[in-house]
């Protein structure tokens, strides 16, 4: 079928259901062949979004010179047509697994009113747009927030942990976290220290891309970590990303160990100190040895949580008054100090304050390599003496993560500092991976 009127052509396309391929030719000739997915209402009049064979979704503009047919081939196998949900239900058996959404890029789309991009709004819609994610076997959304990470806390990491163990209690293989990327690696780690004895992999995954936008990451990250989430072999929270920049390469980084290091590449997350635990290829899940095996279950949260933590990054204009400040009100500190894990002398006389007063002190460093040692210099000694606890080469963010758990779990500082020097998640780098040593 051929159309030269723009809205008619329009209208003919989006009557289309989701999933029907076409080939659809611009007004600059370039021709685009790909599955119908749904357009939200806020999609601008004349955008039509397409799956195209790569993966990669795209909104079309279409004018008076846009044409198009509809092809009878059927899709690819790997890009099927989304099932009703229904359709879905009945499909379950025990390859089943669970995407929990929370917001963010992976679960957006591009606003066409206002340029910005918005959550997708439910699960149905989450589907439409990534069909791929049922390639291997059937996925049970279970949306829990709309939110951008930057507002995604602590309190939401028990609220997440709790939904995993309903799902593998409801006997989920494993499960997948959609979430925005500023904040994943926080919450990777959170979940990390709250999540005992899990029977199968916790993979939480983002996206750099909105899924409506050409060369969005979502699609294939999405399907990549429900290869992850279905592995037998895992028993542990970990992120699935871009290894690289080809849409065909993953990286499978441990939760405590991985840092959004880009801004926007499609590749962003890092694991820290050495490599990660593994990566897909071609579908094919390859893990180190050193990777946590499955627990015997049932999956358990171990809370509570307690928020009177924070995270002090260090600077050299930082005085006593404003790092006093900062302190009010908290029972434990997570400095990011220099190099070995350093901070300039005038405070630490006020860090032997804090640690006088019951609030746990403990050391990272905001280098990206290597790890804190506070035995090189006359300064990390005094820190010591002034009862700072070095966490060895913890990420800040994951030994903030670890001292909100910590905090929780205990109440008196020498049991909050004995659990954060234990090692509870594979999260201290250089007793896993000896040859990540420098
Ligand atoms: N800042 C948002 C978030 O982290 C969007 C970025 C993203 O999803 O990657 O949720």
């Amino acid at each position: 079928m051929d159309s030269s009127n723009a809205s008619a052509s329009l209208t003919a396309m989006r009557n289309l259901p989701a999933g029907r391929r076409i080939e659809l030719t611009d007004s600059t000739g370039h021709v685009w062949t790909g599955s119908i997915v749904p357009s939200h209402a806020l999609s601008g009049p004349r955008i039509v979004s397409l799956k195209l064979e790569s993966g990669y979704n795209v909104g079309v503009a279409v004018d008076e010179a846009t044409t198009f047919r509809e092809i009878d081939d059927p899709p690819s196998p790997r890009r099927p047509e989304p099932r009703s949900p229904s359709a879905r239900a009945m499909a379950v058996d025990d390859a089943w697994i669970a995407l929990l959404t929370t917001g963010g890029t992976i679960a957006s789309r591009v606003d066409y009113e206002t340029g910005g991009v918005r959550p997708v709004q439910d699960a149905r819609e989450i589907l439409a747009f990534y069909p791929e994610l049922e390639s291997s076997g059937s996925v049970r959304v279970v949306p829990v927030f709309d939110r951008l990470s930057e507002n995604v806390g602590p309190a939401d990491w028990l609220v997440l942990a709790q939904r995993v163990v309903e799902a593998f209690d409801g006997g989920t293989r494993g499960v997948v976290i959609a979430h925005g990327t500023d904040t994943l690696g926080f919450t990777a780690a959170g979940l990390s220290f709250l999540l005992a004895d899990l029977p199968g992999p916790v993979v939480l995954v983002g996206a750099q891309r909105s899924p409506d936008r050409p060369s969005s990451d979502g699609p294939s990250n999405l399907e990549a970590a429900a290869a992850v989430a279905r592995d037998r072999r895992l028993g542990e929270v970990v992120v699935v990303m871009h290894a690289g920049l080809s849409d065909d390469r993953f990286a499978v980084h441990r939760g405590t160990w991985v840092r959004k290091m880009h801004a926007s590449r499609r590749d962003a997350f890092e694991s820290r100190n050495g490599p990660p635990l593994g990566t897909v290829e071609g579908g094919t899940v390859h893990l180190l040895p050193i990777v946590r095996g499955p627990g015997p279950g049932p999956a358990r949260v171990e809370g509570p949580i307690d928020e009177r933590a924070g995270l002090l990054w260090f600077y050299p204009g930082l005085t006593p008054e404003r790092a006093r400040g900062f302190s009010e009100g908290l029972r434990g500190i997570v400095v990011a100090g220099t190099g070995l894990g350093h901070v300039r002398s005038d405070l630490i006389d006020w860090i032997r304050s804090r640690t006088q007063a019951g609030v746990v002190v403990a050391m990272t460093t905001q280098c990206l390599e290597g790890g804190t040692d506070p035995f090189v210099y006359a300064t990390g000694r005094a820190l010591v003496d002034a009862g700072v606890l070095y966490l060895d080469d913890l990420l800040p963010e994951t030994a903030y993560a670890k001292l909100v758990w910590a905090l929780g779990r205990a109440t008196a500082p020498a049991d909050v500092r004995a659990l954060l020097a234990q090692d509870r998640a594979g999260e201290f780098l250089r007793r896993h991976r000896p040859e990540a040593e420098v």
